[in-house]
């Protein structure tokens, strides 16, 4: 789970990052509304907590630029207290919940929680590409009767493949889904898991595997059509 934390007061948004680190999210910081909204358009995160007054861009804004390019993250905006008017405004632009400060870490996880669910609501158990299985809950990848655990980045990088199996996926695009849009994570990472990929699938038997295209990305193929 990836959260974007957009909070102008820089110790409240270290204090968000830390409790959420805390909890297993991966945490990305902005500062003002226009990094926000840079960071927030690529669409990567599963939850954005967005502060209502920003400088550069204020929050509404934010919520509103989001939902007109399309971008339907979940939104949990952040109102000072008793700003009534800014919750009505927040939920109007397009924000799904709103918290006031101050909050206390377990009204804050709840909030988190339900809105990642209600973007879940269709739960896929398992992902599946030409006799291969991919478990979403276990990590486990699966061939006819033999299966291996994934760990959690090998899991994040084969959930992207396969659910894009005829298109490419850019190594720059798994950095950024994977480790992070902060992360110092270099191409070199990235093929040190697909290897490790690469192995489980020949450990299972699979039929299927990770075609490397030199200088753009990553492809599943089924070894049948090679
Ligand atoms: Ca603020």
């Amino acid at each position: 789970m990836q959260v974007l934390v957009v909070e102008d007061e820089k110790r409240l948004a270290q204090a968000l990052e830390q409790i959420l680190t805390e909890k297993k999210y991966m945490v990305d910081l902005a500062y003002d509304g226009r990094d926000g909204f840079d960071m927030a358009v690529s669409g990567i995160y599963d939850v954005i907590i967005l502060d209502v007054m920003l400088p550069a861009m204020n929050g509404l804004e934010v919520a509103q630029m989001l939902r007109k390019e399309k971008i339907a993250t979940p939104i949990l905006m952040l109102t000072a207290k008793d700003q009534v008017a800014d919750k009505v405004a927040g939920l109007d632009a397009g924000a799904d919940d709103y918290m006031t400060k101050p909050f206390s870490p377990d009204e804050l996880f709840a909030r988190v929680r339900a809105l990642t669910r209600r973007q879940g609501e269709v739960v896929i158990e398992e992902m599946t590409f030409d006799g291969i299985k991919l478990n979403l809950s276990t990590c486990d990848l699966s061939c006819n009767d033999r299966s291996v655990h994934l760990n959690f980045k090998e899991f994040e990088i084969m959930k992207i493949l396969m659910s894009n199996p005829q298109a490419v996926t850019t190594k720059d695009d798994l950095i950024v889904k994977v480790w992070g849009y902060d992360s110092n994570a270099v191409d070199n990472n990235v093929e040190v898991y697909i290897s490790f990929l690469r192995k489980k699938l020949e450990f299972i038997k699979a039929n299927v595997e990770i075609i490397s295209l030199r200088k753009v990305g990553y492809r599943l193929e089924g070894k049948a059509n090679a």
